[in-house]
């Protein structure tokens, strides 16, 4: 009897990862045709000044509405274009686009915001990654010190030496380093001080902790805030989503703040009328 069941059991197992290859590659051909016709775009997620609640930078995010339509996010497919390769040509399209972007905001409404772009730890160990970021800032004249590149925490795990290079090697360039859902990866409190970044991203799972009373991930947030200080690192806590979360962040010093409370990711006109909103009450 007991055989039986585990029989089975294998069976099933078997048939998961088989329907999870197939997956993969499902999506991987859907990749190949979004890049191949340019099916993608970019949503444009407000970061706000935690005192006075003004936007004082942006997200970019990638969607791909050929993917979307299939219930697909950039959760699931981002996975499979950096084990497929296909994310250099992704991270690259990002990349030339937003630099494209920030320089119409910037001409047009003197945005002096900052853009966060998110780039694959994958990057880390491509070499032609720091000069294509040149070229790239070079080509539409964008002020790097207004470009942040955001790279997960769990990403460093591999081969660290070589990736603190690459990031001073990107940082020589004059853009800022971000590291994104700060908390759920491995780097010890002391690794910290050898990463040669700009600045953390509270990682949501803790903001989202904050509502259960003196929880565990309060504490977690405190240490991250005293840590960022001792660092002097800037800080965005990801993932508000109550106002509860916004005077706790605000009382203990947190710096920005970005989720959906705030505001939800933005298309590009209403991104746009955000930004000449916020301009043109600084003028008035
Ligand atoms: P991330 O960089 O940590 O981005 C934050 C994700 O959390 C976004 O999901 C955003 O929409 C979502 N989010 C932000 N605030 C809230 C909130 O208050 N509540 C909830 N429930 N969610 C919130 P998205 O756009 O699906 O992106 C998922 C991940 O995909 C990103 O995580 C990032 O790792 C990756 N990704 C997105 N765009 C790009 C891109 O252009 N290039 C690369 N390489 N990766 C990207
Ligand atoms: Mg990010
Ligand atoms: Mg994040
Ligand atoms: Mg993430």
């Amino acid at each position: 009897q007991a055989k039986l069941k585990g029989k089975n059991r294998l069976q099933f197992f078997n048939r998961d990862i088989a329907g999870g290859i197939q997956r993969k590659q499902y999506i991987e051909r859907v990749l190949i045709k979004a890049i191949h016709h340019g099916h993608f775009n970019l949503v444009y997620m407000p970061i706000f000044d935690s005192q006075n609640l003004k936007p004082v930078g942006v997200e970019v995010l990638i969607r791909a509405p050929s993917l979307a339509s299939k219930g697909i996010g950039p959760e699931e497919f981002i996975p499979v274009a950096e084990t497929t390769g296909l994310i250099k040509d992704i991270d690259a399209w990002v990349l030339n686009e937003s630099l494209s972007r920030i320089t119409y905001l910037t001409d047009k409404y003197q945005f002096d915001g900052f853009f966060a772009i998110n780039i694959s730890a994958v990057e880390l160990h491509n070499r032609e990654f720091p000069q294509m970021v040149k070229s790239m800032l070079l080509k539409h004249q964008a002020d790097p010190s207004r470009i942040e590149l955001e790279i997960t925490e769990t990403s460093f795990v591999d081969n660290l030496d070589n990736s603190i290079r690459q990031l001073n090697h990107l940082k020589s360039l004059g853009v800022s380093l971000s590291l994104d859902d700060f908390g759920t990866g491995y780097t010890a409190f002391t690794q910290l001080i050898e990463f040669p970044v700009d600045k953390l991203k509270i990682d949501r799972s803790f903001i989202q902790g904050l509502d259960e009373g003196a929880s565990e991930k309060k504490r977690m947030v405190d240490i991250v805030l005293a840590l960022a200080d001792l660092y002097q690192l800037k800080v965005v806590a990801e993932g508000v989503e109550s106002e509860e979360q916004i005077e706790y962040l605000k009382y203990r010093g947190c710096e920005m703040l970005q989720g959906y409370f705030l505001s939800k990711p933005l298309s590009w006109d209403d991104f746009q009328l955000l930004i000449e909103q916020s301009h043109s009450s600084q003028t008035a």
